[in-house]
């Protein structure tokens, strides 16, 4: 990895030569909420001043850009004794991803785990991935961000650029030769000692704003001897099976494909959306059996994919703590409250 120490004057400049040709996604701000606090989400930008670099986690993560909530694999067409089969992978350019924090980042490396590096890979996810150019920026620990408990609180990998605010200068690390030929365009320093100094003592202070915390000791066990504790029906119950938590969620994956064919048979459609397993038939099979019927039976599903199985696989939790779920949750079921109880923490 390299560093470079950027004016923040010059960001615009760095912008400039991305925004070229390529199309921009970036944080922007969407009104507020009931408290009047900024909402903010990922769109697509026509100029720097559209940006809101300061901004706190968007409400839905920036996964809409990678794994649409609903997408077309193929459509088919018969016409006399002809067909005509489309695959497309729903990619027109490669997009610039300006203003990620390292919890979207590292979301993303826990979805590139399944989606890229599986038996089977997701070609309409690896045609996004795989044309995404993303610059990071650091950010300020909200009350529900427990991304530090997760490791998820700095990114070292999947990223292009990724960005520290020192005040005047941002603190640059460089991580792909794309990035590095667009960085050798600005006027971009090495870091003297003093740099290094500014940025450990900005991290430090950051370390020192978060609040919430999940204690992961031992998780996996835990959650084994666990499984049938009464804290899954206490929860359960407050549950009202919405799916938003799926929705806001930067890691949730799950889809179901739909398939809809004209009566006259000369047309058919294969759809992809994504779906959440707290939805009352997300585990309904073929002859109306449904083996989650309960709403504790999902919940529990979901903690234990993402804090029990995908760690046994990945030896990583499938959650990066940017307490998302938490905020939309209507029920005002969050993770660390769950865990905690699940550990007899919460008295
Ligand atoms: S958002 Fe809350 S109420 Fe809705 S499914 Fe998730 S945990 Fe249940
Ligand atoms: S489970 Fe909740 S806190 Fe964890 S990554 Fe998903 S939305 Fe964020």
């Amino acid at each position: 990895m390299l560093f470079r120490i950027l004016k923040k004057d010059d960001l615009i400049k760095l912008y400039a030569l991305l925004a070229e040709g390529n199309r921009v996604v970036g944080p922007v701000k969407k009104g507020g909420d009931k408290d009047g606090k900024a909402i903010y989400s990922f769109e697509e930008i026509a100029a720097f001043s559209d940006l809101h670099l300061s901004h706190t986690s968007t409400k839905i993560s920036a996964k809409k850009f990678f794994m649409p909530f609903r997408e077309t694999m193929a459509s088919f067409r018969m016409q006399g004794k002809d067909w005509d089969k489309k695959i497309g992978f729903n990619i027109s350019s490669p997009l610039v991803f300006f203003g990620m924090h390292a919890c979207d980042i590292n979301a993303l490396n826990k979805l590139d785990k399944v989606l890229l590096g599986s038996h089977y890979p997701m070609p309409y996810y690896a045609a996004k991935r795989k044309n995404m150019f993303i610059v990071g920026i650091d950010c300020e620990p909200q009350p529900y961000c427990f991304c530090r408990s997760m490791g998820a609180d700095t990114a070292l990998h999947g990223f292009d650029l990724f960005l520290t605010d020192l005040g005047d200068h941002y603190f640059v690390e460089i991580l792909s030769d794309t990035a590095y030929n667009f960085m050798k365009q600005l006027t971009a320093k090495e870091p003297a000692e003093d740099d290094h100094a500014r940025y450990m003592k900005v991290a430090l202070e950051k370390n020192r704003k978060f609040s919430a915390h999940v204690d992961n000791t031992d998780l996996t066990k835990i959650l084994d001897m666990e499984f049938q504790s009464e804290v899954w029906k206490k929860w359960g119950d407050q549950c009202m099976s919405c799916g938003t938590c799926a929705n806001v969620c930067p890691t949730c994956y799950c889809y179901g494909v739909e398939e809809s064919v004209e009566l006259d048979l000369t047309r058919a459609q294969k759809t992809k959306f994504l779906y959440s397993c707290n939805l009352i038939d997300f585990a309904e099979v073929a002859g109306g059996h449904n083996f989650r019927p309960e709403s504790h039976t999902r919940l529990k599903y979901r903690y234990y994919h993402k804090h029990r199985g995908f760690v046994e696989a990945y030896e990583e939790s499938l959650c990066v703590g940017c307490g998302r779920c938490g905020e939309a949750c209507l029920a005002g079921i969050t993770v660390p409250e769950v865990i905690a109880s699940v550990r007899g923490q919460d008295n």
